[in-house]
């Protein structure tokens, strides 16, 4: 059943660095966030601009508007403030993180103490498990 596990040991090969993570990856990680962090902000003024739009629209064209045309526009505009507020808050996570990168506590998993793949951490900045931890998590 098991197949018998590959126990030579890795001669010649440098052994896996443990708690420390290369400048090179860290730049990596840095920059990932960075950008996640513009990508937000712009996604941001996006919605504020959206909103704004709303706003004016309520304002300027709601002579000839029923209720329910009332209704849904203020339904629309507390659609796109909850949406402002997530991605706000998102951005805060962005920023927290590269805070905790710079004091050199970001990036590591919290259960099993293992750095957490860069592309993990691109892909979710708040991500503090590694992909098999969360899993586990997941299962129970
Ligand atoms: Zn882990």
């Amino acid at each position: 059943m098991a197949k018998p596990a590959d126990t030579k040991t890795a001669a010649g090969r440098k052994p896996a660095e443990k708690a420390s993570r290369s400048v090179a990856e860290t730049e990596k990680i840095r920059a990932a966030l960075a950008a996640r962090r513009d990508d937000l902000r712009a996604e941001y003024d996006q919605t504020l601009s959206e909103i704004t739009e709303l706003q004016r629209d309520r304002l300027t064209d709601s002579a000839g508007d029923d209720q329910a045309d009332t209704g849904t526009k203020t339904f629309e505009r507390e659609q796109e403030i909850s949406l402002a507020n997530s991605i706000l808050e998102r951005i805060t996570q962005v920023e927290r993180a590269l805070e905790r990168l710079d004091e050199g506590g970001y990036g590591w998993c919290e259960k099993c103490g293992n750095p957490i793949p860069v592309e993990r951490l691109a892909a979710f900045p708040s991500a503090t498990l590694c992909v098999s931890c969360k899993q586990l998590e997941e299962r129970r």
